[in-house]
């Protein structure tokens, strides 16, 4: 299995020059085994994803797409998806919040007054689906879904596949569920223990992409906004034991060279607290092989 990063910016797109080197488009990840394909979200990532796709299955496509939630950063590529312009592709899109409600959006953001083309005009076979609680079976791909803390809501991925597990986690105000929230403040250092029903979700992961998106002076000023600080997102992956972790959901007020800064500061605190995993940045166009790592 294979995951791909088409967008890991947060928010809003930052395209330019400090942004060139992680990338500047919205939330957008696939993960494909073969043929075999899975979307994560629909970010402006998408768009670059479609002309990809369309290169590669010239003839037919049949692809999953999951959405975390609907915020304009995790759907705003969709109508600029190639695919879904053409007849030969099947996109099976699942929600998981009210049936029917990611639908509604997709649709709503292409009427006349947001976008020139109707979602109606669309060629592609679109299937709708609804995720449960439990293990849901798409193709080969077995996921299961878990709630997380944002404002109007979102949801975590977990998908495994022939052994292997992605956790995809973005949108995701991790502080607001420690037990004890002055902790932070009071021992920034010291380790924040989450609920164990939150890092079971995430246990072992052999890829863990999350929402990373703030310092932590940066969050004082952002607390509520719905993400996580950097540092608590590292003792979540230390305490799950997973093999890699992807900072993902930068923040578009931080260019390459703070992005850089904050991965340093998550590694020096990973290893501080007996960390073993890979920290890396999620960036555009990377793909990473999902393997179990030797540690
Ligand atoms: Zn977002
Ligand atoms: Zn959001």
């Amino acid at each position: 299995m294979l995951a791909r990063f088409w967008g890991t910016r947060g928010s809003i797109p930052a395209p330019g020059q400090g942004t060139r080197r992680f990338g500047g488009n919205t939330s957008c990840v696939e993960l494909h085994d073969g043929d075999e394909l899975l979307i994560l979200d629909a970010g402006t990532g998408m768009r670059e994803l479609g002309i990809d796709l369309a290169r590669r299955f010239p003839e037919s496509l049949d692809a999953h797409l999951l959405i975390s939630h609907t915020h304009w950063d995790h759907i705003q590529g969709f109508p600029f998806f190639a695919p879904v312009y053409r007849p030969q592709t099947t996109l099976r899109i699942w929600d998981s919040a009210r049936p029917g409600r990611v639908h509604a959006l997709l649709r709503g953001q292409m009427s006349g007054e947001t976008f020139p083309v109707p979602f109606d005009a669309l060629s592609a076979r679109i299937v709708e689906g609804h995720l449960e609680d439990g293990v849901n079976d798409l193709g080969g791909f077995r996921v299961r879904r878990a709630a997380q803390q944002h404002p109007g809501g979102s949801w975590g991925f977990r998908v495994e596949r022939g052994g292997l597990s992605v956790v995809y986690a973005t949108d995701s105000e991790l502080d607001k569920l420690l037990p004890d929230p002055s902790l932070p403040t009071r021992h920034p250092s010291r380790l924040r223990v989450l609920p164990s029903a939150v890092v079971d979700f995430f246990r072992g992961a052999d890829l863990m992409i999350a929402d990373a998106q703030y310092t932590d002076s940066e969050y004082t000023s952002h607390e509520g906004w719905g993400h996580a600080r950097a540092s608590t997102v590292v003792d979540l992956a230390v305490q799950a034991g997973v093999s890699r972790l992807s900072l993902f959901h930068h923040d578009p007020q931080q260019d390459d060279e703070a992005l850089l800064r904050k991965l340093d500061a998550c590694r020096q605190r990973a290893t501080a607290h007996g960390g073993t995993m890979e920290i890396a940045l999620a960036r555009e166009g990377v793909e990473v092989k999902v393997a179990t790592l030797l540690r």
